[in-house]
């Protein structure tokens, strides 16, 4: 048996995140933040989330429970927090990076049956934590894009000290902090101060979590009390002598309204003059030009409307983000109406500037996204539609220009199949991983709309999928008016319409490489026109 554990000659140092009280803190976009406040020194940064479900990965997860399953440049479906990961760092992540129990034991049992263990009792410690620690590492280790090594790996423990599944994990973390030097790996432990009905900040939660945290074996060094308000200094003084940490490592970290401004909290708290002191950095001057582009001001706002099943913001979490970007780009700020495509009150939509349908699975709520579709053609109002919403835009077009009334898609059925299984899908079995996932070559025909938009006629972007246009119909909706002006081989990439003013869908999923520096062209385009539909209407 090979085992790689993490030693300080290899270079790279961890931070290690950990969450208290309770889920939900905000853990992904603290950990997030923290990469950027080191970034912006300058330092090579890398993350890792683990997720102590059983789950190999987020694939075959409810978006309703869990949120959004975010897609990676190689194909991997996991969990939100590298969507934001990437977006804070602007690095590209693969599937190492996220690590879950249910990956974890899959390599422990798959080396037992070859025989990697011979003659050994195969138990949770030793092997499952050699194996949590190895994933840490080897995920570390990977080079960033442009060919250099991290400087530091952020490493997130999903889910909250004194969970049952996140055990191994912690102890793995135990074991890593005394096969390290102190300089080399250090300890953030995140947690919620409430406030009371006296308006005071209360710091017995974080007292007992740190405690559960004391009993795996863990002294936390550095604490992010999350609150509704600025920790003070009184309160962060009673947190210092009740958790042995610091006073300078009590760091406020208040809900602020925009997540990227959390950076600038914790910048301004010294969060990063405290981690370069403990991993023994060399103490840089921030660079603070991210914040001057991703921060800038608005000078008015534009209404889009999300037509969608789940009225679920984190399910959307990357096209909220994307639509950011591009509002901030813009100056527009860009308010989101969401709006259940079961319950769908067509006529509300005339008030809006954009309509968007995401991506999505199965038929419920289908013939209100469809509706939608049809006034945002009919009215001239900016549509973008991602995945299922390209899918769902061919067919309002197939119903209702060419005549098919009973267009549908194979995923549906009872009708003409415009959207068909793509033909590798026919001989999948199970479900997971095995869409057409990740990244694909998109042909961009010039002249087009998103030709304008990306300036370039090959583009890489992720994909997540089973179904496309079916070619058996393409040449007749082509006839009938529709412009298919992307494409992969034989498989339609993108539509758009003629005499509209925007009406674009694509197949593939350009939210998710959406960067708040580098926002995404459809997204630009999109929110371009919204802005200029609210521009004409105000006149
Ligand atoms: N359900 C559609 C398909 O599988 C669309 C998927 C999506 O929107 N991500 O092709």
């Amino acid at each position: 048996m090979i085992n790689v554990s993490p030693s300080a000659e290899v270079g790279v140092k961890y931070i290690i995140v950990t969450g208290g009280v309770m889920s939900g803190l905000g853990k992904g976009i603290t950990t997030a933040s923290i990469g950027r406040i080191l970034k912006n020194r300058h330092y090579h940064i890398t993350a890792v989330k683990i997720d102590p479900y059983l789950n190999i990965d987020a694939g075959t997860m409810n978006p309703a429970q869990h949120g959004e399953v975010f897609v990676l440049s190689d194909g991997s479906e996991v969990d939100l927090d590298l969507g934001n990961y990437e977006r804070f760092l602007d690095i590209n992540l693969n599937s190492s990076h996220n690590i879950t129990t249910g990956k974890v034991y899959r390599n422990v049992i798959e080396k037992e049956r070859r025989g990697d263990y011979l003659g050994t009792t195969v138990q949770i410690i030793p092997h499952i934590t050699d194996e949590i620690k190895n994933c840490i590492k080897r995920a570390a280790l990977q080079q960033l894009e442009g060919g250099v090594s991290a400087d530091i790996c952020l490493v997130e423990v999903g889910g909250t000290v004194g969970d049952i599944e996140s055990m191994p994990f912690l102890e793995a973390v135990r074991q890593m902090r005394g096969e390290l030097s102190s300089s080399d790996v250090v300890l953030i432990h995140v947690t919620l101060v409430p406030v009371d009905t006296m308006g005071e900040l209360k710091t017995k939660p974080t007292q007992h979590s740190v405690k559960a945290l004391r009993e795996v074996g863990i002294q936390p060094d550095i604490i992010v009390a999350r609150s509704v308000r600025t920790t003070d200094r009184s309160t962060k003084k009673k947190i210092s002598a009740f958790c042995d940490v610091a006073p300078e490592a009590v760091i406020s970290a208040a809900t602020v309204p925009d997540i990227y401004e959390v950076p600038l909290e914790l910048e301004r708290e010294g969060l990063a003059d405290v981690l370069c002191e403990r991993l023994k950095l060399e103490k840089r001057e921030p660079d603070i030009s991210w914040y001057t582009t991703v921060m800038r001001q608005y000078t008015g706002s534009t209404t889009v409307a999300i037509v969608s099943k789940y009225g679920i913001e984190d399910v959307y979490i990357s096209i909220k983000e994307a639509l950011k970007h591009a509002g901030r780009a813009l100056s527009t700020q860009v308010e989101i109406l969401w709006m259940d495509a079961e319950q769908l009150d067509v006529a509300a939509l005339e008030r809006v500037d954009g309509i968007l349908v995401p991506g999505g699975f199965g038929s419920r709520g289908v013939e209100g996204k469809i509706a939608a579709i049809e006034y945002a053609r009919t009215h001239c109002i900016p549509y973008l539609g991602l995945c299922f919403g390209f899918q769902l835009a061919v067919i309002e077009y197939a119903r209702h220009v060419v005549g098919w009334t009973d267009a549908t898609s194979q995923e549906i059925g009872g009708g003409r199949e415009v959207i068909a299984l793509l033909p590798e899908q026919q001989t999948v079995s199970g479900l997971g991983g095995t869409m057409r996932l990740g990244n694909y070559p998109v042909n961009v025909k010039e002249g087009s709309v998103l030709h304008g938009l990306y300036g370039r006629s090959e583009i890489m972007e992720r994909h997540r999928h089973r179904y496309e246009v079916n070619p058996v119909f393409l040449q007749e909706l082509e006839n009938a008016g529709l412009i298919f002006s992307a494409y992969n081989g034989d498989r339609m990439e993108a539509c758009e319409m003629a005499g509209h003013p925007f009406f674009l869908a694509t197949q593939f999923h350009p939210e998710f490489t959406s960067r708040p520096a580098r926002p995404s062209p459809p997204f630009i385009g999109f929110v371009e026109a919204s802005r200029h539909r609210k521009q004409e209407r105000g006149r």
